[in-house]
């Protein structure tokens, strides 16, 4: 007998299923259709998301923070401006620095580090509890859909990047491939990390290290985005030559005080392709094969992805997910659920919420991407008055903490 929902959230990945826990908690009855298996299948998934102050809250809310050395508080983050290819110290561009710290802001956090898969087994457990919630296994990502028809009046495509429903339903999905691969990999250093991070943008490629095991930890998940040629040959190395260069690569970058000690790679090193993309339409009217009287909306990495150097794709996904319920609970009690006026003023909002996070990315990105030497120069000195700029710094650090 086929059973009908008010909502089918389709794609449980950490966006479907924090949608879920939100939707089933206002009452609706949900469908979440996908594994319940982590997003990697394969391997296990090497990343620490950073996640805002608005992240944090909401997943706390609904019990599914994880707890004790899967989070890390980040305390600081220092960036670092590039250098020119010149081999000649003599000529090198000064650098830029720029230090974010969460006591300028009377935070106890800039963001927490927390670990991809704690994080999918809290969510996992607090669905397990959620009454109003119904798993329906969906296909592998990737797989061509062929889906049994699903009864419910909204349909919530949570099927991040390459979604295949998005597809079907032939929504215009505009993506630029930027022309890095992310490499994400555990390391162990030298010295705690004091709970810093680290970011270096230096000869197009940006590498991070961000704090992890707990507050007094001495680990780090790296996220280096570089060229795809380089960072193919990278994860080709092994342990030790891929710790060896690294090590190199952050005295030549990191002399002195600045370099965080001592690494060792101590998990495979996992690749991502990049995008910048934005679904043109975020919801329509169901197919006429579906219920006449049913809608779809999109959310998370389905509706848009940015390049992960600011940390905010995951943030911006849970942002849509407290939007959509927000709309959907608040609505005049005659609206259907599947009432287009609704569901295109969360598009609306949501559009114009990830407008600065995105091209603020997408713009660092390739300012730092170009290479000549007067551009670097002058993209150091702004980075470094940037850190004098007091009331500016702060709140362009508020934004990107979901805190305005
Ligand atoms: C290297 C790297 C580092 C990052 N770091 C950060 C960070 O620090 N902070 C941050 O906020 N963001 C970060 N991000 C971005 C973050 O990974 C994504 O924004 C986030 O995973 C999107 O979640 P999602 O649930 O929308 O999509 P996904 O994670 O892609 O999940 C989609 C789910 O849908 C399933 N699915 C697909 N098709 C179907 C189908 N037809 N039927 C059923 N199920 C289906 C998939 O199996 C998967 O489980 C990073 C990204 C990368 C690449």
């Amino acid at each position: 007998m086929t059973q009908s929902f008010d909502i089918c959230v389709r794609g449980a990945g950490i966006v479907g299923q924090t949608l879920a826990l939100l939707l089933a908690r206002e009452k609706f009855r949900v469908a979440l259709v996908g594994s319940s298996g982590p997003a990697v299948p394969s391997q296990q998934d090497v990343r620490a998301y950073a996640l805002n102050a608005a992240s944090h809250q909401l997943l706390l809310d609904l019990r599914a923070w994880p707890e004790g050395s899967a989070v890390t508080p980040m305390a600081r983050m220092k960036v670092h401006g590039g250098q020119s290819h010149s081999g000649n110290p003599a000529t090198q561009n000064p650098l830029g620095h720029l230090t974010f710290s969460a006591s300028e802001i009377n935070q106890s956090a800039l963001a927490w580090m927390v670990k991809v898969p704690a994080l999918e087994q809290q969510l996992s457990e607090a669905i397990r509890y959620q009454p109003g919630i119904t798993r329906l296994e969906g296909e592998p990502a990737g797989a061509h859909s062929h889906h049994e028809p699903i009864h419910a009046t909204l349909t919530v495509i949570t099927e991040g990047r390459q979604s295949a429903t998005r597809a079907e339903l032939g929504v215009p999905f505009n993506s630029r491939p930027y022309p890095q691969t992310a490499l994400a990999a555990r390391l162990h250093a030298s010295r705690p990390h004091q709970q810093t991070a680290h970011q270096w943008f230096f000869e197009n490629q940006i590498l991070a290290l961000l704090p992890t095991g707990g507050p007094e930890g001495d680990t780090y998940a790296l996220v280096w985005s570089a060229p795809h040629a380089p960072a193919a040959v990278l994860q080709t190395l092994g342990a030790e030559a891929f710790s060896a260069h690294l090590n190199q690569l952050l005295e030549k970058w990191a002399p002195g005080s600045g370099n965080p000690g001592g690494l060792s790679l101590t998990s495979d090193v996992m690749g991502w392709p990049l995008y910048f993309s934005q679904a043109v339409r975020w919801c329509g009217a169901a197919l006429e094969t579906q219920s006449p009287s049913s809608a779809w909306v999109l959310a998370g990495d389905a509706a848009h992805t940015v390049h992960p150097l600011a940390g905010q794709g995951l943030n911006l996904g849970l942002a849509d997910a407290a939007a959509l319920t927000r709309r959907l609970r608040d609505r005049p009690y005659w609206r259907s659920l599947a009432d287009l006026k609704g569901l295109r003023a969360y598009e609306r909002e949501r559009k114009a919420g990830i407008w600065p996070m995105s091209w603020t990315t997408d713009g660092l990105q390739l300012l730092f991407e170009l290479s000549p030497a007067p551009l670097q120069t002058a993209r150091n000195w702004g980075l470094s008055a940037f850190d004098r700029s007091g009331p500016l710094k702060q709140w362009a650090t508020k934004i990107a903490m979901g805190l305005t």
